[in-house]
Order: structure tokens, then sequence, then C-alpha cells
């Protein structure tokens, strides 16, 4: 299962800020808040600040390309079908 080419990690410490559009300009940053903490957290965002000009917001450390939003799409139909299945054998040999 191609699994891990789903989402395809990347580093934004190595791209560009998108305020002066400088390249490897960001750096992490801290946690400001509970809402900061909480989006570390619970997403793949993480907080970055520019050295340059002092952006400062938050990046995802992975993408999601073309090819692997179909994939996203595929398993889960995948899962869709499995349980419509499921729920089919599980009707007929379970009477009512
Ligand atoms: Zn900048």
């Amino acid at each position: 299962m191609p699994a891990s080419r789903v989402f395809i990690l990347r580093n934004p410490q190595f791209g560009t800020c998108p305020e002066c559009k400088k390249t490897g300009t960001l750096h992490r940053s801290r946690s400001r808040n509970m809402f900061e903490q909480i989006v570390r957290g619970t997403t793949f965002m993480k907080p970055y600040r520019c050295k340059e000009c002092g952006w400062r917001g938050f990046r995802s450390t992975f993408i999601i390309t073309r090819k692997s939003a179909r994939n996203i799409v595929f398993y889960i139909m995948l899962i869709a079908i499995t349980a419509f299945v499921a729920r089919y054998i599980l009707s007929r040999f379970v009477s009512v």
C-alpha cells in the first residue's frame, strides 16, 4: 500500500516567506497561547517566524499533492465499500 505517498513531508524552513518571498529565512517559533498549542497539537501546522521581515504565522509541514489527493479519495471509497459490504453480510446472516 503506497500510504507514504499520500502526504509528502516538507520542511518550511527551506521554503519561502509568504511576506518577503525570501528563501530560508523561516525558523520555528514558540506557541504563544492556548490556541496555537491546540493547532500545533492537532494539525500539521506549526508556528514559524521570518528572520528577515518578522512575519509570523502557521506553515504546514505536510503538503498534499494532486496525486496524493486522488489516493485519499480512493482510500475513503475503499473504506465506504468495505463498510457497505460488511453491513450487507451482517444483515444477511444476522436475522432480524
Ligand atoms: Zn519574510
